[in-house]
């Protein structure tokens, strides 16, 4: 059997993206060991009885001990408390990366906890879905997904290659920028909707003159493709908007005048502007498919290709070695 890529790799929160990380390091035998960190023990007991690792601890510096990469994967309002938790124990050489939706802030709160001698490299896998928790994991989550880097001025160019190296393993594409701009871009691609989707869905459960259950029955003509990002975890999303709040401020700020001129060009019957705006978007559907970050099918094809709820465990039962093949399902 080839030697792993990483002798031992702690991972630092066990949600949905932990969880995919586990179960794809798993399946592609990425590490020799992996150590699982959690702040409850219920979440812990729920990552033991799925098998996602091989050690399993409340203890987020004792799971960090000599291991080559440690990944944060906790909201990001919590990333400076882990890594000042874990900095102590940090060996020298190891990879410290994390795959928070934010960068700058991240970036703020976790470098000053950085001993000399570890390689930092902030990261964020674009890959994820509105579940949570160890159950909502799959390892085909990050499957032809970008995973984004802001490296930092002093990153060393060879732990850097071998993150890249680690994730494109795990399926994704990598792409480097600094946090800045990662802040702003994701704010658009992500955020916002996000952000809208919260609106209108909160908009439409405070109607009243349009009951609740004829909201639900006849949600199919459009609401319901809202409502998927509305079920996004609260605190993901509640951290998010703190920790991007310049850049989230700034679209919203683009978007209050687009959504003004919208409401203008409705009011005062300009076909011609309703019809090309209209035109443009559906031209943006497109590329999205021809880039391969959807399919063409209705309701974005989620139904139809059926992606794994409590996606199958991949049983680490002796180290770096999977019992249960993956479903093969595409997110
Ligand atoms: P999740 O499923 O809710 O899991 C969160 C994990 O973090 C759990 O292990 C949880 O532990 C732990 N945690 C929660 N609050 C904590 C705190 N205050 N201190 C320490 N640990 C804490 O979340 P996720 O979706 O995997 O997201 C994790 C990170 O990935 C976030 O930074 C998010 O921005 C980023 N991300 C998410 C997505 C997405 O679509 N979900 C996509 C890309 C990146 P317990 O359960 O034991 O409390």
């Amino acid at each position: 059997m080839s030697t792993p890529m990483f002798e031992k790799i702690a991972l630092i929160g066990i949600g949905l993206i932990g969880s995919s990380l586990a179960r794809v390091i798993c399946r592609e035998r990425l590490a020799g060991h992996i150590a699982i960190a959690t702040r409850s023990a219920e979440t812990l007991k729920r990552a033991e009885e799925l098998k996602l690792g091989d050690a399993y601890t409340t203890d987020a510096r004792g799971a960090v001990r000599g291991a080559d990469l440690v990944i944060v994967s906790v909201p990001v309002g919590a990333s400076g408390a882990v890594a000042e938790e874990i900095a102590p124990a940090l060996k020298k050489g190891v990879i410290l990366t994390d795959v928070g939706s934010t960068k700058t802030s991240v970036i703020a709160q976790m470098q000053p906890f950085v001993p000399e001698g570890v390689h930092f490299i902030p990261g964020h896998p674009l890959a994820g879905t509105e579940k949570s928790g160890p159950d909502a994991g799959f390892a085909e989550l990050f499957e032809n997904r970008w995973c984004i880097f802001t490296p930092l001025e002093d990153t060393d160019p060879d732990a850097l290659e071998k993150l890249s190296e680690f994730w494109r393993r795990c399926g994704c594409n990598i792409d480097t920028m600094d946090a800045q701009h990662h802040d702003m871009t994701l704010a658009i691609v992500s955020h916002l909707p996000h952000i809208i989707a919260y609106s209108i869905v909160g908009t439409a459960d405070d109607l009243e003159t349009v009951t609740k259950s004829k909201v639900i029955k006849y949600s199919a003509s459009g609401f319901r493709d809202f409502t998927r990002l509305a079920a996004s975890d609260p605190t993901m999303w509640r951290d998010v908007c703190l920790h991007n709040r310049d850049a989230i401020l700034e679209m919203l700020g683009r978007f209050s005048e687009d959504l003004a001129s919208l409401q203008r060009a409705i009011r005062w019957s300009e076909a011609d502007k309703l019809f090309g705006l209209f035109t443009r978007t559906r031209a943006i559907r497109r590329s999205i498919i021809e880039a391969g970050q959807d399919i063409d099918m209705p309701d974005f094809g989620r139904q139809a290709i059926g992606r794994p709820q409590a996606a199958q465990p991949q049983q680490c039962k002796a180290p770096g070695v999977c019992l249960v093949p993956s479903s093969g399902a595409a997110p």
